[in-house]
Protein backbone atom coordinates (compact mmCIF):
# COMPACT_ATOMS: atom_id res chain seq x y z
CA UNK A 1 0.00 0.00 0.00
CA UNK A 2 2.71 2.00 0.03
CA UNK A 3 4.06 2.77 -3.44
CA UNK A 4 4.34 5.71 -5.36
CA UNK A 5 3.28 4.84 -8.58
CA UNK A 6 2.76 7.98 -10.73
CA UNK A 7 0.05 10.48 -9.27
CA UNK A 8 -1.39 12.59 -12.48
CA UNK A 9 -2.71 15.94 -12.03
CA UNK A 10 -5.63 15.36 -13.41
CA UNK A 11 -6.80 12.27 -12.96
CA UNK A 12 -9.61 11.04 -13.51
CA UNK A 13 -12.15 8.55 -11.97
CA UNK A 14 -13.35 5.93 -13.61
CA UNK A 15 -16.51 6.68 -12.07
CA UNK A 16 -16.10 10.31 -13.42
CA UNK A 17 -15.41 9.00 -16.66
CA UNK A 18 -18.94 7.04 -16.97
CA UNK A 19 -21.37 8.25 -19.64
CA UNK A 20 -24.48 5.87 -20.24
CA UNK A 21 -24.05 3.35 -22.87
CA UNK A 22 -20.37 3.16 -22.94
CA UNK A 23 -18.88 -0.02 -23.27
CA UNK A 24 -15.11 -1.76 -23.30
CA UNK A 25 -16.58 -4.83 -25.19
CA UNK A 26 -18.88 -5.48 -28.46
CA UNK A 27 -20.83 -8.53 -28.28
CA UNK A 28 -21.73 -10.55 -31.40
CA UNK A 29 -25.80 -10.55 -31.76
CA UNK A 30 -27.97 -12.82 -30.10
CA UNK A 31 -28.39 -16.10 -32.17
CA UNK A 32 -30.59 -17.74 -29.60
CA UNK A 33 -34.35 -17.16 -27.84
CA UNK A 34 -33.52 -14.77 -25.02
CA UNK A 35 -34.18 -16.21 -21.67
CA UNK A 36 -36.03 -14.11 -18.98
CA UNK A 37 -33.69 -14.47 -15.65
CA UNK A 38 -36.67 -13.38 -13.57
CA UNK A 39 -37.71 -17.59 -14.94
CA UNK A 40 -34.88 -19.15 -14.07
CA UNK A 41 -33.59 -17.81 -10.86
CA UNK A 42 -35.54 -17.50 -7.67
CA UNK A 43 -37.10 -14.52 -6.58
CA UNK A 44 -34.63 -13.63 -4.17
CA UNK A 45 -31.76 -13.65 -5.72
CA UNK A 46 -32.68 -11.23 -8.25
CA UNK A 47 -31.71 -8.02 -8.55
CA UNK A 48 -33.91 -5.47 -8.13
CA UNK A 49 -31.24 -2.05 -9.00
CA UNK A 50 -28.91 -2.57 -11.32
CA UNK A 51 -25.37 -2.61 -9.95
CA UNK A 52 -24.10 0.35 -9.56
CA UNK A 53 -20.62 -0.06 -12.77
CA UNK A 54 -19.49 2.57 -14.29
CA UNK A 55 -20.18 2.45 -17.77
CA UNK A 56 -16.44 3.16 -19.65
CA UNK A 57 -14.80 2.82 -22.63
CA UNK A 58 -12.03 -0.04 -23.21
CA UNK A 59 -9.16 2.47 -22.89
CA UNK A 60 -10.34 4.32 -19.72
CA UNK A 61 -10.60 0.43 -18.14
CA UNK A 62 -6.82 -0.28 -19.25
CA UNK A 63 -5.92 3.33 -17.85
CA UNK A 64 -7.42 3.06 -14.83
CA UNK A 65 -6.17 -0.77 -13.78
CA UNK A 66 -2.60 0.48 -15.19
CA UNK A 67 -2.74 3.04 -13.05
CA UNK A 68 -4.00 1.20 -10.23
CA UNK A 69 -1.03 -1.69 -10.85
CA UNK A 70 1.63 1.14 -10.38
CA UNK A 71 0.61 2.86 -6.83
CA UNK A 72 1.76 -0.18 -4.98
CA UNK A 73 5.75 -0.86 -5.29
CA UNK A 74 6.61 -4.00 -6.65
CA UNK A 75 10.05 -5.58 -7.61
CA UNK A 76 9.15 -5.16 -11.43
CA UNK A 77 9.14 -1.53 -10.63
CA UNK A 78 11.86 -1.18 -8.43
CA UNK A 79 14.41 -2.03 -5.71
CA UNK A 80 12.87 -4.08 -3.02
CA UNK A 81 15.87 -5.12 -0.30
CA UNK A 82 13.21 -6.73 2.46
CA UNK A 83 15.85 -8.69 4.49
CA UNK A 84 14.65 -12.52 4.99
CA UNK A 85 12.04 -11.91 2.51
CA UNK A 86 14.28 -12.50 -0.65
CA UNK A 87 12.16 -10.59 -3.31
CA UNK A 88 14.63 -10.54 -6.41
CA UNK A 89 13.90 -10.27 -9.93
CA UNK A 90 12.94 -13.44 -11.31
CA UNK A 91 12.79 -14.27 -15.30
CA UNK A 92 9.76 -14.19 -16.99
CA UNK A 93 10.33 -17.24 -18.66
CA UNK A 94 9.58 -19.04 -15.77
CA UNK A 95 5.98 -17.92 -15.01
CA UNK A 96 5.72 -18.87 -19.09
CA UNK A 97 6.47 -22.56 -18.76
CA UNK A 98 4.41 -22.95 -15.50
CA UNK A 99 1.93 -21.50 -17.82
CA UNK A 100 2.00 -23.98 -20.42
CA UNK A 101 -1.67 -25.67 -20.98
CA UNK A 102 -0.11 -29.12 -19.88
CA UNK A 103 0.76 -28.19 -16.71
CA UNK A 104 -2.43 -25.50 -15.88
CA UNK A 105 -4.44 -28.00 -17.20
CA UNK A 106 -3.89 -31.16 -15.74
CA UNK A 107 -6.46 -32.16 -12.59
CA UNK A 108 -4.70 -34.02 -9.96
CA UNK A 109 -7.24 -36.89 -9.77
CA UNK A 110 -5.44 -37.77 -13.43
CA UNK A 111 -4.36 -41.55 -13.56
CA UNK A 112 -1.06 -41.27 -13.10
CA UNK A 113 -0.08 -43.04 -16.87
CA UNK A 114 -1.98 -39.77 -18.25
CA UNK A 115 0.77 -37.66 -16.16
CA UNK A 116 4.09 -39.06 -16.56
CA UNK A 117 5.29 -35.90 -17.68
CA UNK A 118 3.83 -34.01 -14.51
CA UNK A 119 5.02 -37.08 -12.05
CA UNK A 120 8.41 -36.97 -13.78
CA UNK A 121 8.84 -33.18 -12.92
CA UNK A 122 7.93 -33.81 -9.07
CA UNK A 123 10.31 -36.63 -9.29
CA UNK A 124 13.80 -34.75 -10.14
CA UNK A 125 12.82 -31.77 -8.47
CA UNK A 126 13.04 -33.80 -5.28
CA UNK A 127 16.22 -34.99 -6.28
CA UNK A 128 17.35 -31.37 -7.26
CA UNK A 129 16.37 -30.12 -3.91
CA UNK A 130 17.85 -33.12 -1.97
CA UNK A 131 20.96 -32.49 -4.04
CA UNK A 132 20.97 -28.97 -3.32
CA UNK A 133 20.46 -28.72 0.43
CA UNK A 134 22.44 -32.52 0.77
CA UNK A 135 19.55 -35.00 2.15
CA UNK A 136 18.21 -38.02 0.88
CA UNK A 137 14.68 -37.69 0.65
CA UNK A 138 12.35 -34.67 -0.37
CA UNK A 139 8.08 -33.98 -0.15
CA UNK A 140 6.86 -30.95 -2.03
CA UNK A 141 3.76 -30.99 -0.10
CA UNK A 142 4.15 -28.07 2.38
CA UNK A 143 2.59 -24.83 0.60
CA UNK A 144 5.13 -22.43 2.60
CA UNK A 145 8.08 -22.14 4.64
CA UNK A 146 5.82 -22.42 7.90
CA UNK A 147 3.78 -25.13 6.51
CA UNK A 148 7.14 -26.92 5.79
CA UNK A 149 9.12 -25.97 9.34
CA UNK A 150 5.53 -27.58 11.01
CA UNK A 151 5.69 -30.81 8.78
CA UNK A 152 9.68 -31.40 9.66
CA UNK A 153 8.75 -30.87 13.48
CA UNK A 154 6.45 -33.18 13.03
CA UNK A 155 8.80 -36.20 11.23
CA UNK A 156 11.25 -35.49 13.66
CA UNK A 157 8.62 -36.09 16.69
CA UNK A 158 6.98 -39.24 15.08
CA UNK A 159 10.62 -40.73 14.40
CA UNK A 160 11.37 -39.72 18.36
CA UNK A 161 8.39 -41.66 19.44
CA UNK A 162 9.17 -44.34 17.33
CA UNK A 163 12.31 -44.64 18.99
CA UNK A 164 11.12 -44.72 22.51
CA UNK A 165 11.39 -40.88 22.46
CA UNK A 166 8.05 -39.22 22.69
CA UNK A 167 8.87 -37.41 26.06
CA UNK A 168 10.58 -34.97 24.55
CA UNK A 169 9.59 -31.80 24.08
CA UNK A 170 12.06 -29.14 24.10
CA UNK A 171 12.85 -27.33 20.72
CA UNK A 172 16.02 -24.99 20.90
CA UNK A 173 15.63 -20.91 18.93
CA UNK A 174 18.20 -19.09 18.86
CA UNK A 175 17.19 -15.06 19.82
CA UNK A 176 17.91 -14.42 16.31
CA UNK A 177 15.18 -16.34 14.66
CA UNK A 178 12.68 -16.05 12.80
CA UNK A 179 9.40 -15.64 13.97
CA UNK A 180 7.92 -18.71 12.47
CA UNK A 181 9.83 -21.14 14.45
CA UNK A 182 8.88 -20.34 17.77
CA UNK A 183 5.25 -20.44 16.30
CA UNK A 184 6.24 -23.86 14.66
CA UNK A 185 7.59 -25.18 18.14
CA UNK A 186 4.22 -24.47 19.66
CA UNK A 187 1.84 -25.29 16.86
CA UNK A 188 3.73 -28.82 17.35
CA UNK A 189 2.74 -29.38 20.47
CA UNK A 190 6.58 -28.41 22.33
CA UNK A 191 8.22 -25.78 24.02
CA UNK A 192 10.80 -23.95 22.99
CA UNK A 193 13.67 -22.50 25.06
CA UNK A 194 15.79 -19.30 23.85
CA UNK A 195 19.56 -19.44 23.31
CA UNK A 196 21.44 -15.97 23.35
CA UNK A 197 23.94 -15.23 20.37
CA UNK A 198 27.46 -14.75 21.25
CA UNK A 199 29.21 -11.51 20.15
CA UNK A 200 29.51 -12.56 17.08
CA UNK A 201 25.84 -13.35 16.29
CA UNK A 202 26.05 -16.91 16.46
CA UNK A 203 24.74 -19.40 18.36
CA UNK A 204 26.70 -18.45 22.01
CA UNK A 205 27.85 -22.37 22.87
CA UNK A 206 28.04 -22.21 26.16
CA UNK A 207 24.31 -20.89 26.44
CA UNK A 208 23.43 -23.69 23.68
CA UNK A 209 25.65 -26.43 26.49
CA UNK A 210 23.28 -25.24 29.30
CA UNK A 211 19.94 -25.72 28.16
CA UNK A 212 20.86 -28.70 26.09
CA UNK A 213 19.18 -31.90 27.79
CA UNK A 214 17.20 -35.20 27.37
CA UNK A 215 13.95 -33.54 26.80
CA UNK A 216 15.04 -31.92 23.77
CA UNK A 217 13.59 -32.51 20.54
CA UNK A 218 15.75 -30.43 18.00
CA UNK A 219 17.34 -27.64 17.23
CA UNK A 220 16.19 -25.02 14.78
CA UNK A 221 18.88 -22.98 13.10
CA UNK A 222 18.88 -20.99 10.02
CA UNK A 223 22.34 -20.82 8.84
CA UNK A 224 23.40 -17.77 7.69
CA UNK A 225 21.14 -16.41 10.43
CA UNK A 226 18.71 -13.60 10.28
CA UNK A 227 21.71 -11.51 11.11
CA UNK A 228 23.42 -12.56 7.67
CA UNK A 229 25.93 -13.94 9.41
CA UNK A 230 27.27 -17.87 8.70
CA UNK A 231 27.77 -19.42 12.01
CA UNK A 232 31.15 -20.95 11.78
CA UNK A 233 30.59 -23.12 14.57
CA UNK A 234 28.08 -25.39 12.93
CA UNK A 235 29.67 -28.44 13.56
CA UNK A 236 30.04 -28.39 16.89
CA UNK A 237 26.72 -27.26 17.67
CA UNK A 238 25.71 -29.88 15.41
CA UNK A 239 27.43 -32.40 18.13
CA UNK A 240 25.83 -30.79 20.89
CA UNK A 241 23.05 -31.34 19.76
CA UNK A 242 22.94 -34.97 18.76
CA UNK A 243 25.27 -36.03 21.88
CA UNK A 244 21.77 -35.22 23.81
CA UNK A 245 19.84 -36.95 21.31
CA UNK A 246 18.17 -34.30 19.82
CA UNK A 247 18.20 -33.20 15.93
CA UNK A 248 18.77 -30.73 13.66
CA UNK A 249 16.09 -28.51 12.18
CA UNK A 250 17.66 -26.44 9.24
CA UNK A 251 15.51 -23.23 8.58
CA UNK A 252 16.16 -23.03 4.35
CA UNK A 253 14.19 -20.26 3.41
CA UNK A 254 16.91 -18.24 2.27
CA UNK A 255 19.95 -20.20 0.25
CA UNK A 256 20.70 -17.69 -1.87
CA UNK A 257 23.71 -17.40 -0.06
CA UNK A 258 25.32 -20.52 0.13
CA UNK A 259 23.71 -22.63 -3.24
CA UNK A 260 26.39 -24.79 -4.68
CA UNK A 261 29.42 -23.74 -1.78
CA UNK A 262 27.27 -25.39 1.87
CA UNK A 263 25.01 -27.62 2.36
CA UNK A 264 23.26 -28.22 5.10
CA UNK A 265 23.32 -31.81 5.13
CA UNK A 266 26.91 -32.01 4.89
CA UNK A 267 26.64 -29.74 8.50
CA UNK A 268 24.94 -31.67 10.68
CA UNK A 269 21.44 -30.94 9.88
CA UNK A 270 18.77 -33.84 9.90
CA UNK A 271 16.03 -32.19 8.27
CA UNK A 272 15.42 -29.05 5.40
CA UNK A 273 12.84 -26.78 4.44
CA UNK A 274 13.06 -24.69 1.20
CA UNK A 275 11.00 -21.95 0.36
CA UNK A 276 11.08 -22.27 -3.46
CA UNK A 277 8.81 -18.40 -3.08
CA UNK A 278 11.97 -17.27 -2.04
CA UNK A 279 15.05 -18.57 -3.96
CA UNK A 280 13.56 -20.28 -6.46
CA UNK A 281 11.91 -18.14 -8.89
CA UNK A 282 8.20 -16.89 -6.84
CA UNK A 283 8.70 -13.91 -5.10
CA UNK A 284 7.86 -13.72 -1.45
CA UNK A 285 5.08 -11.29 -0.14
CA UNK A 286 2.36 -10.46 -2.69
CA UNK A 287 -0.15 -13.08 -1.36
CA UNK A 288 0.71 -15.82 -3.88
CA UNK A 289 0.74 -19.13 -3.49
CA UNK A 290 4.26 -20.42 -2.06
CA UNK A 291 5.70 -23.72 -1.63
CA UNK A 292 7.84 -25.71 1.51
CA UNK A 293 9.22 -28.53 0.22
CA UNK A 294 11.17 -30.49 3.05
CA UNK A 295 13.73 -32.69 2.76
CA UNK A 296 15.29 -35.17 5.51
CA UNK A 297 17.88 -37.72 5.56
CA UNK A 298 17.43 -41.24 5.51
CA UNK A 299 16.86 -42.13 8.68
CA UNK A 300 13.80 -40.05 8.42
CA UNK A 301 12.60 -40.75 5.17
CA UNK A 302 9.69 -43.45 6.71
CA UNK A 303 8.10 -40.61 8.02
CA UNK A 304 7.25 -38.28 5.39
CA UNK A 305 3.88 -37.48 4.29
CA UNK A 306 2.44 -39.27 1.29
CA UNK A 307 2.21 -39.40 -1.21
CA UNK A 308 6.04 -39.31 -2.63
CA UNK A 309 6.71 -39.66 -6.02
CA UNK A 310 8.97 -42.48 -7.31
CA UNK A 311 10.41 -44.25 -10.03
CA UNK A 312 9.95 -48.03 -11.07
CA UNK A 313 11.78 -48.65 -14.39
CA UNK A 314 10.49 -45.89 -16.68
CA UNK A 315 7.20 -45.53 -15.10
CA UNK A 316 6.82 -42.61 -12.23
CA UNK A 317 3.46 -43.13 -9.42
CA UNK A 318 2.85 -41.80 -6.24
CA UNK A 319 4.16 -44.15 -3.45
CA UNK A 320 1.44 -44.07 -0.74
CA UNK A 321 3.37 -46.88 1.30
CA UNK A 322 5.53 -44.98 2.97
CA UNK A 323 5.77 -47.21 6.02
CA UNK A 324 5.68 -44.64 9.27
CA UNK A 325 4.43 -41.88 7.02
CA UNK A 326 2.87 -38.65 9.32
CA UNK A 327 0.18 -38.64 7.07
CA UNK A 328 -0.87 -35.63 4.55
CA UNK A 329 0.05 -32.35 5.41
CA UNK A 330 -1.57 -30.77 2.21
CA UNK A 331 -4.38 -31.44 -0.57
CA UNK A 332 -3.61 -33.82 -3.37
CA UNK A 333 0.23 -32.53 -4.17
CA UNK A 334 1.32 -29.09 -2.89
CA UNK A 335 1.29 -25.97 -5.21
CA UNK A 336 2.24 -27.59 -8.59
CA UNK A 337 2.44 -24.38 -10.31
CA UNK A 338 5.04 -22.47 -8.24
CA UNK A 339 7.14 -26.36 -7.98
CA UNK A 340 7.12 -25.72 -12.11
CA UNK A 341 8.41 -22.40 -11.59
CA UNK A 342 11.44 -23.76 -9.76
CA UNK A 343 11.68 -26.50 -11.69
CA UNK A 344 12.44 -24.22 -14.69
CA UNK A 345 14.63 -21.32 -12.74
CA UNK A 346 17.34 -25.09 -11.40
CA UNK A 347 17.10 -26.05 -15.00
CA UNK A 348 18.03 -23.06 -16.86
CA UNK A 349 20.38 -21.82 -14.11
CA UNK A 350 21.82 -25.16 -13.46
CA UNK A 351 24.89 -26.26 -10.97
CA UNK A 352 27.07 -23.34 -12.27
CA UNK A 353 24.67 -20.85 -12.15
CA UNK A 354 23.09 -21.54 -8.90
CA UNK A 355 26.29 -21.28 -7.28
CA UNK A 356 27.04 -17.83 -9.52
CA UNK A 357 23.15 -16.71 -7.55
CA UNK A 358 25.46 -17.38 -4.08
CA UNK A 359 28.40 -15.62 -5.05
CA UNK A 360 26.29 -12.64 -6.72
CA UNK A 361 24.14 -12.32 -3.50
CA UNK A 362 26.99 -12.06 -0.96
CA UNK A 363 28.78 -9.99 -3.28
CA UNK A 364 26.28 -7.56 -3.74
CA UNK A 365 25.39 -7.59 0.16
CA UNK A 366 28.88 -6.86 1.27
CA UNK A 367 28.92 -4.33 -1.40
CA UNK A 368 26.10 -2.18 0.16
CA UNK A 369 26.92 -3.05 3.64
CA UNK A 370 30.17 -1.42 3.66
CA UNK A 371 28.58 1.99 1.82
CA UNK A 372 25.69 2.20 4.86
CA UNK A 373 28.10 1.08 7.42
CA UNK A 374 29.70 4.58 6.82
CA UNK A 375 26.25 6.29 8.15
CA UNK A 376 24.64 4.01 9.90
CA UNK A 377 25.68 1.58 12.89
CA UNK A 378 26.98 -1.51 11.94
CA UNK A 379 26.56 -4.05 15.37
CA UNK A 380 28.16 -7.11 13.42
CA UNK A 381 30.83 -5.60 11.64
CA UNK A 382 32.31 -8.75 9.22
CA UNK A 383 31.43 -10.24 6.35
CA UNK A 384 27.71 -10.85 5.62
CA UNK A 385 26.14 -13.81 3.30
CA UNK A 386 23.13 -12.46 1.51
CA UNK A 387 21.71 -10.06 3.98
CA UNK A 388 22.89 -7.69 6.37
CA UNK A 389 21.56 -5.36 9.63
CA UNK A 390 22.30 -2.04 10.48
CA UNK A 391 21.25 0.46 12.86
CA UNK A 392 19.06 3.01 13.05
CA UNK A 393 20.61 3.94 17.09
CA UNK A 394 22.50 6.86 16.15
CA UNK A 395 19.97 8.89 14.05
CA UNK A 396 17.30 7.99 17.06
CA UNK A 397 19.47 9.11 19.55
CA UNK A 398 20.67 12.01 18.41
CA UNK A 399 17.91 13.72 15.99
CA UNK A 400 14.55 11.59 16.93
CA UNK A 401 14.33 9.96 13.84
CA UNK A 402 13.15 6.67 14.16
CA UNK A 403 14.26 3.25 12.21
CA UNK A 404 10.18 3.61 10.90
CA UNK A 405 11.12 7.27 9.93
CA UNK A 406 14.03 6.32 7.59
CA UNK A 407 12.29 3.36 6.16
CA UNK A 408 9.19 5.91 5.22
CA UNK A 409 11.90 8.65 3.56
CA UNK A 410 13.17 6.05 1.59
CA UNK A 411 9.54 5.37 -0.62
CA UNK A 412 10.00 9.45 -1.42
CA UNK A 413 13.42 8.03 -3.10
CA UNK A 414 11.23 5.44 -5.21
CA UNK A 415 12.58 2.09 -2.83
CA UNK A 416 10.73 0.13 -1.05
CA UNK A 417 11.97 -0.08 2.47
CA UNK A 418 14.45 -2.37 4.14
CA UNK A 419 12.62 -5.36 7.05
CA UNK A 420 12.78 -3.15 9.60
CA UNK A 421 12.67 -3.91 14.03
CA UNK A 422 13.57 -6.90 12.57
CA UNK A 423 16.08 -9.47 14.26
CA UNK A 424 14.60 -8.23 17.52
CA UNK A 425 18.27 -8.54 19.14
CA UNK A 426 19.13 -5.47 16.92
CA UNK A 427 17.74 -2.14 18.25
CA UNK A 428 16.05 0.06 15.29
CA UNK A 429 17.15 -2.47 13.48
CA UNK A 430 17.17 -1.95 9.06
CA UNK A 431 17.96 -5.11 7.55
CA UNK A 432 18.77 -5.37 3.92
CA UNK A 433 18.41 -7.94 1.51
CA UNK A 434 19.91 -6.85 -1.74
CA UNK A 435 19.31 -9.76 -3.73
CA UNK A 436 21.53 -10.96 -6.55
CA UNK A 437 19.65 -9.88 -8.90
CA UNK A 438 20.46 -5.44 -8.88
CA UNK A 439 23.33 -4.12 -10.42
CA UNK A 440 25.73 -2.03 -9.12
CA UNK A 441 24.37 1.14 -10.40
CA UNK A 442 21.10 0.15 -8.31
CA UNK A 443 22.83 -0.61 -5.07
CA UNK A 444 24.62 2.46 -5.41
CA UNK A 445 21.41 4.81 -5.85
CA UNK A 446 20.29 2.90 -2.81
CA UNK A 447 23.33 4.12 -0.80
CA UNK A 448 23.17 7.04 -2.29
CA UNK A 449 19.59 7.54 -0.62
CA UNK A 450 20.55 5.85 2.64
CA UNK A 451 23.22 8.84 3.19
CA UNK A 452 20.90 11.37 1.94
CA UNK A 453 18.48 11.04 4.32
CA UNK A 454 21.51 10.33 7.31
CA UNK A 455 21.79 13.83 6.47
CA UNK A 456 18.19 15.21 6.35
CA UNK A 457 18.11 13.51 9.88
CA UNK A 458 20.73 15.36 10.98
CA UNK A 459 19.96 19.11 8.97
CA UNK A 460 15.73 18.62 8.77
CA UNK A 461 14.83 15.62 10.51
CA UNK A 462 10.81 16.93 9.93
CA UNK A 463 11.69 15.85 6.74
CA UNK A 464 11.85 12.46 7.34
CA UNK A 465 9.75 12.03 10.40
CA UNK A 466 7.21 13.70 7.73
CA UNK A 467 7.33 10.99 5.62
CA UNK A 468 6.48 9.62 2.98
CA UNK A 469 5.34 13.30 1.42
CA UNK A 470 4.89 11.79 -2.43
CA UNK A 471 3.04 8.51 -2.45
CA UNK A 472 -0.79 8.28 -2.66
CA UNK A 473 -1.63 7.49 0.85
CA UNK A 474 0.17 8.02 3.60
CA UNK A 475 1.35 6.17 6.90
CA UNK A 476 -0.94 3.95 7.03
CA UNK A 477 -2.48 2.21 10.05
CA UNK A 478 -0.67 -0.80 9.84
CA UNK A 479 -2.14 -3.00 12.48
CA UNK A 480 -5.67 -1.62 10.97
CA UNK A 481 -4.66 -2.63 7.66
CA UNK A 482 -4.24 -6.15 7.98
CA UNK A 483 -7.14 -7.09 10.22
CA UNK A 484 -9.88 -4.75 7.87
CA UNK A 485 -7.85 -4.48 4.36
CA UNK A 486 -9.84 -2.28 2.03
CA UNK A 487 -9.47 -3.56 -1.41
CA UNK A 488 -12.18 -2.52 -3.02
CA UNK A 489 -11.72 0.57 -5.34
CA UNK A 490 -14.82 2.74 -4.98
CA UNK A 491 -14.03 5.90 -6.59
CA UNK A 492 -14.29 7.48 -3.34
CA UNK A 493 -10.63 7.83 -2.14
CA UNK A 494 -9.49 10.89 -1.23
CA UNK A 495 -6.02 12.46 -0.63
CA UNK A 496 -4.77 11.58 2.47
C1 LIG B 1 10.35 -16.36 5.15
C2 LIG B 1 10.98 -17.13 6.24
C3 LIG B 1 10.28 -18.16 6.88
C4 LIG B 1 8.79 -18.47 6.65
O1 LIG B 1 8.42 -18.69 5.32
P1 LIG B 1 6.89 -18.46 4.90
O2 LIG B 1 6.79 -19.06 3.54
O3 LIG B 1 6.66 -17.00 4.93
O4 LIG B 1 6.04 -19.19 5.88
C5 LIG B 1 10.95 -18.88 7.84
N1 LIG B 1 12.22 -18.60 8.17
C6 LIG B 1 12.93 -17.61 7.58
C7 LIG B 1 14.34 -17.37 7.99
C8 LIG B 1 12.32 -16.83 6.59
O5 LIG B 1 13.02 -15.85 6.02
Amino acid sequence: MSGKGYVYKNEPLIFELSAPGRRAYSLPALDVPASDLAEVLPEDQLRREPAALPEVSEVDVVRHFTRLSQRNHGVDLGFYPLGSCTMKYNPKVNEVVANLDGFTGVHPLTPEELVQGALQLMYEMQGYLAEIGGVDEVSLQPAAGAHGEFTGVSIIRAYLEDRGEGHRHKIIIPDSAHGTNPATAVVAGCRTVEVKSDERGGVDLESLKAVVDEDVVCLMLTNPNTLGLFDENIHEIAEIVHEAGGLLYYDGANLNATMGYARPGDAGFDVVHFNLHKTFATPHGGGGPGSGPVGVKKELADFLPVPVVRKTGDRYFLDYSVPKTIGRVKSFHGNFGVVVKAYAYIRSMGPDGLKRVSEDAVLNANFLMRKLARDYHLTYDRICKHEFVVSGVRQKERYGVKTLDIAKRLLDYDFHAPTVYFPLIVPEALMVEPTETESRETLEAFAEAMAAIAREAAEDPDKVTGAPHTTFVKRLDEARAVRQPDVAFKGDLEEK
